[in-house]
């Protein structure tokens, strides 16, 4: 069966890996990227790779851009089988602390993370129930998880920074109450944990790859009927070194 994905910010990092695992398998991957130049790039860069990719224009703190993606892509195919919103962005004042916060820093975080991706899944959920068996992939963090947070013995323990982690605890929750409303239809709605990726948005520190990272929306993007709904799953990173892949506390 040839399937439909459209994975947001899949211009470079984590969503361009996403989109050329998911193109490997033979599927149509609609490579959204809010620049035309860079999203045009990327299609073309997936096609040369043998993927069947088209390029869409999609901002999503653009709520005109995310309507219009979502009017063509069913004027074109008329549903799509698997949403990944892996656009996001981090950003922090000063030392990051969040006596050190602006509002404005919060709210720039916010558009992106988390109002972008209940603007995104809302507009494109028509086409969703229109699929055999739907996907919803939320590219969230460990960084969001407040139980990691508030342990000790997490590698998490010493951060202590608002914007991009409480938008990832936000989309976490958005996850766990899409899956709620979503149970009794085909759709699942799962959180992917890509774990620290070495990518544009931490100047390459991470240790793992962007390829590494996107096998995790992959996973969760082709679960079978059987898989779950409403979890954060991915890259498990534990103070004692740990690795392997599994299901994260909230
Ligand atoms: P990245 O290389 O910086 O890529 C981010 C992508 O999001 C870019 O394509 C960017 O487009 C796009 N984007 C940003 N704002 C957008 C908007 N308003 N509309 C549409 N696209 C937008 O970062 P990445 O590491 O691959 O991040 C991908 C996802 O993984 C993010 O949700 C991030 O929070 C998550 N994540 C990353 C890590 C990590 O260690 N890297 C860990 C956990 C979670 P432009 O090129 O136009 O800026």
């Amino acid at each position: 069966m040839t399937a439909i994905a459209l994975v947001t910010g899949a211009n470079k990092g984590i969503g361009f890996a996403t989109a050329r695992q998911l193109g490997a398998r033979g599927w149509i991957v609609l490579a959204g990227a809010r620049d035309e130049a860079r999203g045009k790039q990327a299609a073309q860069d997936l096609i040369g790779g043998g993927a069947d990719a088209r390029f869409v224009q999609l901002d999503v703190t653009d709520e005109e851009s995310v309507a219009r993606a979502a009017a063509w892509i069913d004027a074109e195919f008329g549903v799509l089988d698997v949403l990944v919103n892996n656009a996001g962005i981090a950003r922090g004042d000063w030392s990051g602390k969040p006596s050190e916060t602006t509002v404005t820093t919060m709210r720039t975080v916010y558009e992106t993370n988390v109002f972008g991706v209940v603007a995104v899944t809302n507009a494109m959920l028509p086409l969703l129930r229109r699929a055999p068996a739907a996907r919803i992939v939320n590219v969230s963090s460990e960084v969001g998880s407040i139980t990691a947070n508030l342990d000790r013995r997490s590698p998490m323990f010493g951060m202590a920074s608002i914007p991009y982690p409480s938008s990832k605890t936000a989309l976490n929750m958005i996850t766990a109450m899409y899956a709620k409303e979503l149970v009794d239809t085909p759709i699942k709605v799962n959180a992917a944990n890509p774990g620290y990726c070495a990518t544009d948005l931490n100047h390459h520190s991470g240790f793992r790859t962007a390829d590494q990272g996107a096998e995790v929306s992959v996973h969760l993007a082709t679960l079978p009927e059987d898989g779950p709904t409403g979890q954060l799953w991915g890259h498990l990173w534990t103070a004692d070194g740990g690795g392997g892949s599994g299901v994260l506390p909230w």
